[in-house]
């Protein structure tokens, strides 16, 4: 048996062959710049020479079918013909209320997958682009939903309601969704593994910082509250985007400024966060620190607005559990920035969170623990892995022991 995992973005498409278990990976391969000057096509099956091309694809359905193509080409291909593919996974970023847990995708699940199209428009639509090219290239194979809104499914109320008039979620469903399910699901599983506790058991705060950044309280394996909303743009600072604002900044910018709305759209979105804090210079955290390290006052800013928002969300989701076990960091900043660590964390040994300068700074691309061994609050790093929770939850729709 063997399943692909399709991770299909804007401008790039992601993909990877497992055999018959989450471990057993065949091959991965990946287009990216879809649609600008330089596409490239990476690919590599098992421990083979990878592949770097250069390529012509212009959009999404050319990206999934070169790379079907090199799963079966002789040189150095993993499978003997693409009917051998049992089932495609794929990673949708907003599935709403009603996409609440894997499923298999028939028409009736693309046409929802196409509601939502207007609350995650840089995600759904090449997230159902993907899917259809797909369709074509595994005509075998079952195509299974794996949404990164369902693992917050189980927020309860109280913390997904905003406080606006009712029938703004009666009518329209204007609640808090929460996104990087799938990440935050797969590192609070990895986490519970690594501290050998039985996750019904653990609280966890799970920290997903990379470009877009998101906090979630995870409760006995649950969902508790999470930091994104309605869309990808609330909570945390991320790398353009501005997350929690005064609501009232969108209307003061549009009555006074005169701006219009795809103008706010385009702040908001594409020129906050980092970015927007040292001046439109720096979306990248590698860059920020480089440029603080050489006085740049404004990147120094970034730095602090940045960590010192997750650290709020830490001590709100504290509250909120009423006891936390561990705080987990990744993604791309999580899992490298141990500047980003100790800011975050400094100073809250009262509240029984701590960080081992040493272990902090150790380099390694295992989970690992950050904490001093004696912390009644354990620190953890931990790689995100959300392919390999795609392909696990494939597994279980399947029927199959992942
Ligand atoms: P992701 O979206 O998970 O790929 O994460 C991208 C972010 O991770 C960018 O802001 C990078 O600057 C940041 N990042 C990656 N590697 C490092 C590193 N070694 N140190 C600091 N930040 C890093």
């Amino acid at each position: 048996m063997n399943i692909i995992v399709v991770n299909a973005g804007s401008s790039s498409v992601k993909l990877t062959c497992y055999g018959p278990t989450v471990d057993s990976v065949m091959a991965t391969g990946m287009v990216e710049r879809i649609g600008l000057s330089g596409t490239l096509l990476h690919y590599q099956a098992g421990n083979r020479e990878p592949i770097k091309t250069p390529v012509s694809i212009r959009n999404t359905a050319e990206a999934v079918a070169a790379l079907a193509r090199h799963l079966v080409y002789p040189q150095p291909g993993c499978l003997n013909s693409l009917e051998e593919v049992q089932a495609v996974g794929h990673r949708v970023v907003h599935g709403g209320e009603k996409l609440n847990q894997p499923m298999v995708i028939d028409a009736g699940v693309k046409e929802i997958i196409r509601e939502y199209f207007d609350l995650a428009p840089l995600h759904n639509p090449p997230n159902l682009e993907g899917i259809e090219a797909a369709e074509a290239a595994f005509p075998e194979a079952v195509q299974v939903g794996i949404f990164d809104t369902a693992f917050h499914s189980t927020i309860p109320a109280h913390a997904f309601m905003y406080a606006l008039p009712l029938e703004l979620y009666g009518e329209d469903k204007i609640r808090r969704y929460g996104f990087h399910g799938i990440s935050h699901q797969n590192v609070s599983r990895t986490a519970a593994e690594f501290l050998n506790r039985s996750p019904e058991n653990l609280n966890l705060i799970t920290c997903h910082l990379g470009n877009g950044c998101s906090i979630t309280a995870v409760k006995g394996g649950r969902s508790l509250d999470t930091s994104m909303g309605l869309t990808p743009l609330e909570g945390l600072v991320m790398g353009t985007r501005c997350g929690d604002l005064d609501p009232a900044i969108v209307l003061h910018l549009m009555e006074q400024k005169g701006l219009t709305l795809p103008q706010v759209r385009n702040i908001l979105n594409k020129k906050s966060g980092l970015l927007g804090l040292s001046g439109g210079k720096l979306s990248d955290l590698r860059d920020i620190i480089d440029a603080m390290e050489q006085g740049d006052e404004a990147a120094g800013n970034a730095l602090e607005v940045f960590c010192y928002r997750i650290r709020k969300y830490v001590g709100a989701y504290m509250a909120a559990m009423g006891r936390v076990d561990a705080v987990v960091f990744t993604a791309g900043i999580g899992e490298n920035s141990a500047l980003v660590r100790e800011k975050t964390l400094a100073g809250l040994g009262q509240l029984g969170i701590a960080i081992d300068p040493d272990r902090n700074q150790a380099r390694s691309s295992d989970t690992r623990e950050i904490s001093p061994p004696d912390s009644p609050v354990k620190v953890l790093v931990v790689p995100t892995r959300e392919e390999r929770e795609i392909a696990g939850q494939v597994m279980a729709v399947l029927g199959t022991t992942p």
